[in-house]
């Protein structure tokens, strides 16, 4: 997997580069952009933290081909994480927060 920034949903909120634990985050002319994505380490920090879904990782082949993508959902009382694939169709896995220890 790789990490993605859409700048045109981006709204340069910075809360992913203020939960990046390496530092690979910063905000460029109000929007989010990523120092190295080499570096990225996929700890998922930063997708869990964006309201708009406009930090992701890309799916490689193996894990649902070039466009897919998978973001996360954040609630109060749930955390979805969202695969969608290229050509529309979409999974969840919902993980209930205050259960999170289950899983
Ligand atoms: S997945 Fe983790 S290491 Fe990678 S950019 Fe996001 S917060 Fe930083
Ligand atoms: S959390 Fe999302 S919307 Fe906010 S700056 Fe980061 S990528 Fe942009």
């Amino acid at each position: 997997m790789s990490i993605r920034i859409e700048t045109s949903t981006c709204i340069g909120c910075g809360r992913c580069t203020d939960v990046c634990p390496g530092n690979l985050l910063f905000l460029q002319a109000g929007k989010a952009a990523i120092r190295d994505r080499r570096d990225c380490w996929g700890c998922t920090a930063c997708v869990k933290e964006c309201p708009k879904n406009a930090i992701f990782f890309t799916l490689e082949a193996e894990l649902g081909g070039a466009g897919g993508r998978l973001y996360a959902e954040d609630s109060d009382e749930t955390l979805s994480w969202v695969l969608k694939l290229a050509d529309g169709a979409e999974q969840r896995i919902v993980v209930n927060k205050k259960q999170a220890n289950a899983y």
